[in-house]
């Protein structure tokens, strides 16, 4: 088997260690004998968006956001149609802004989203609107699964992360969140919502990277991204003690 990943603007939207997802799917696939390849794709770059069975999409300041929304409109349909079609996707932060329905940062021209979640985003109004930098959510994250989007399997593991976002992100009438935040803002500071599950795309505000201290969700989605063309296929199970004390700690507020 292969898994084949793209990787969106890596150059202008991998913040606060987004990288290391990446690294985490790669290497879970590997050590299941998996073959796993990565294409970075930037503005510049060609994306036939068929070839992928997962997209991954990192965070960014707003004006990286705003070059690689122009980009996006261009790429967006065709990666909205290979999810629709069941490839995967993490997107976070601003990825995750992204790929919803619109991001109206602080300052500056709305950003139409890809439509992949029924999310719109907002920020607090403008520096310039209170005289201050708008309020930003930043700190450790524990929140619950939401098993009706992701399924009972995936069991009740709490999922832990780093946030630091100005975007308020809010939920349509269609869109599962994630999870239920325990600790932390997520989606909004409002409803305890964090993050966002359509198909086998995730988006989410953790960051850290989100990956490697949460392997039950890494496991979920190289699971659904292979099944896109390997049916019924199932991951054996990996010496996860660290990565579990890992979580465990950060869920226990002892990090
Ligand atoms: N610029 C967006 C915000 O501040 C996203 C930030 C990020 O990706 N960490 O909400």
């Amino acid at each position: 088997m292969h898994l084949r990943i793209a990787h969106l603007y890596p150059r202008r939207m991998s913040i606060y260690g987004d990288r290391g997802n990446v690294m985490t799917l790669v290497r879970r696939a590997r050590w299941r004998d998996v073959a796993a390849s990565v294409d970075e794709i930037e503005c510049e770059d060609r994306l036939e968006a068929k070839r992928y069975d997962l997209f991954f999409f990192g965070g960014g300041q707003d004006q990286e956001q705003d070059t690689v929304a122009r980009d996006l409109a261009k790429k967006g349909p065709a990666i909205a149609e290979a999810i629709r079609g069941g490839a995967a996707a993490l997107a976070v932060c601003g990825g995750y802004q992204l790929f919803g329905r619109h991001y109206q940062p602080a300052d500056g021209e709305r950003l139409d989203g890809i439509g992949v979640f029924d999310v719109h985003t907002e920020a607090p109004g403008g520096a310039a609107a209170k005289g201050g930098t708008p309020e930003r959510f930043v700190g450790n994250v524990v929140a619950a699964p939401d098993l009706g989007a992701l399924g009972k399997d995936f069991g009740t593991t709490p999922l832990v992360g780093f946030e630091n976002h100005s975007g308020l992100t809010f939920l349509g009438e269609t869109a599962r969140p994630l999870a239920h935040v325990r600790r932390g803002h997520g989606n909004n500071g409002r409803d305890r919502t964090e993050g966002c599950v359509a198909g086998s795309a995730v988006g989410t505000y953790l960051h850290g990277s989100l990956l490697p201290k949460n392997p039950h969700l890494a496991d979920w989605l190289i699971t659904r991204a292979l099944r896109r063309r390997y049916k019924g296929v199932r991951l054996r199970p990996l010496e996860d003690s660290l990565e579990r004390t890992v979580n465990e700690s950060l869920a226990a507020g002892t990090a």
